[in-house]
């Protein structure tokens, strides 16, 4: 069985002169540079990992086409069973990064396998852009891509819409067309992953407003298209002083970076929507590509929050508190979400629909996660922090402090505790502080706030989407099972 995509491969295929930016300066191979070539290498894992003779048939599946192995982020799920399945491979992939990586390559394939999953809207709408939609999910999957997007404008003033903002072009839009294609012009606010990403998807998922039509589009380009800058934010993996000193930080930092196009060429076969309003938003919800999208973003959740909820146990042994009431509250606190998210990302396996060919999660319970995560995740790393106490803090500086015999000593003698050597002690609460409080950490809050929009986004998702009728009913029915008195008669 032969995959579509070794990691040596994926890291060969970064290596094309791509124009990244960190720190005022270009970086020449992203595989190689500081700030992120053991976060790079964490993506390369993730595919090597698939290939292994003894999982290859539990991570991937054959392409219809090709023939040649490729990840189960691909797959099209025609069954229940089949889509137990598929999350079964994700939830192995997460495992590699204990949910760190919130954009590994299966969350935008996705999206763009839910995209496909709705042709017919496509097809619909234009004959041509449906080719285009169908050929990018083949070409994508056939070739295991891995894909970022960016689907949200750059904040300046959110009371005006996109084309009212001071810079016309200030969001990413159509500047021109021609026989070849679209040119664009502006930026995208975030892409995460998109420094080790093959390819991105660009398009808008906000409501746009009439005159907005130019940021209206939706296509996919290569990541060193002519003319895409990716200016990456501070890297957190430069800044980890060692593997000890920051284990997450240092392997996972998966990268966000602001995409400036600067007059980019997109060819019409890359091209899904040109300047529709309506079509830009119903590629996500006439689709089943947006819950496909967030449906991986929970599975990647659950992973994280067991491995969250390892860490709360383990600070409670490591402090001998685990056999406080109190503290015993607040570890059943913290397991009882757990399941919450296990339970809603099993809900919307179970509660899921037949749409055609494909078996879709369910939308409610999606919005329902969404919604309930995005508030779950700092409560979480709160209680985490409250069981800590200083403990997180009262660490050496680095590693380099074991190097002086005096220093060692003196942790030696100082890092007590009823269940760790004090060198474990040290080890230990690195790993708690880079989950909790480090400065990746803080990022990773931002995160799981707002990847999926901001709160009320995605509870005006939850309010769509729920059967008020059948409340209103039960309302209803109960009301007319007693006799409403008689208005009184008017003079
Ligand atoms: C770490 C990180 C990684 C990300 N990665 C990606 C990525 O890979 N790809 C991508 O496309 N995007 C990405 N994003 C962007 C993400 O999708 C957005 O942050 C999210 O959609 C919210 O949009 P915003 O940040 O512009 O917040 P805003 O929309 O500006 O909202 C911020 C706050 O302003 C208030 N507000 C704004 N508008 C309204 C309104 N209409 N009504 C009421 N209140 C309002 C609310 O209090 C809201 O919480 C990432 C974000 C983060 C933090």
């Amino acid at each position: 069985m032969q995959v579509a995509r070794s990691g040596r491969e994926h890291l060969e295929s970064l290596r094309d002169g791509r124009d990244v930016f960190i720190n005022g300066a270009r970086v020449a191979d992203v595989t190689s540079h500081k700030a992120f070539r053991n976060s790079v290498a964490s993506a390369a894992r993730l595919y090597d990992f698939q290939a292994e003779p003894a999982r290859i048939e539990a991570m991937t599946f054959a392409s219809p086409e090709s023939g040649r192995r490729v990840s189960r982020g691909w797959q099209l799920p025609a069954s229940y069973d089949e889509l137990v399945e598929r999350r079964r491979a994700l939830e192995a992939w997460a495992g590699l990064h204990f949910g760190f990586m919130g954009r590994s390559p299966d969350h935008v394939a996705s999206c763009i396998s839910g995209m496909y999953m709705g042709l017919e809207l496509f097809e619909a709408y234009d004959r041509k852009r449906a080719a285009a939609v169908h050929d990018y999910y083949r070409f994508a999957r056939d070739n295991d891509l891995f894909l970022t997007y960016v689907i949200i404008n750059p904040q300046a003033d959110r009371s005006k819409a996109a084309h009212a903002q001071a810079d016309p072009f200030l969001a990413a839009g159509v500047v021109d067309e021609d026989a070849a294609g679209l040119t664009i012009r502006g930026a995208k606010m975030l892409g995460t992953s998109g420094i080790m990403a093959n390819e991105v998807f660009v398009t808008c998922i906000q409501p746009l407003s009439p005159g907005d039509e130019k940021q209206a589009v939706s296509f996919a380009i290569p990541m060193n298209a002519k003319g895409l800058r990716v200016l990456s934010r501070k890297s957190y993996e430069e800044h980890a002083t060692s593997r000890f000193d920051n284990p997450l930080s240092s392997q996972f930092d998966e990268n966000d970076a602001v995409l400036y196009f600067d007059d980019v060429k997109v060819p019409w076969e890359r091209v899904f929507v040109n300047q529709s309003i309506e079509m830009t938003l119903k590629q996500f919800h006439g689709t089943p590509a947006h819950v496909y999208q967030n449906y991986q973003c929970q599975i990647r959740l659950l992973v994280k929050m067991r491995f969250l909820a390892g860490i709360a146990h383990t600070i409670a042994e490591a402090n001998g508190i685990i056999g406080f009431p109190q503290v015993r509250d607040t570890l059943g606190q913290i397991a009882a979400e757990v399941g919450l998210v296990d339970g809603l990302m099993h809900g919307m396996e179970a509660k899921g629909r037949q749409a055609g060919a494909y078996f879709v999660p369910d939308r409610h319970l999606l919005y329902s996660a969404q919604s309930l995560t995005q508030q779950l995740y700092p409560k979480v790393i709160t209680a985490i922090r409250d069981l800590a106490g200083g403990g997180v803090i009262m660490v050496p500086s680095s590693i380099a402090d074991f190097d002086d015999p005096g220093l060692a000593a003196i942790i030696d003698k100082t890092q007590k505790s009823p269940v760790f050597s004090p060198q474990e002690r040290v080890k230990f609460f690195k790993l708690a502080w880079d989950a909790l409080g480090s400065e990746f950490a803080s990022r990773h809050l931002q995160y799981e706030m707002f990847y999926a929009g901001a709160s009320f986004v995605t509870r005006g998702h939850a309010y769509r989407t729920f059967d008020w009728a059948t409340c209103k009913d039960m309302v209803d029915s109960l009301m007319g099972s007693y006799p409403t008195p008689a208005a009184p008669k008017t003079k």
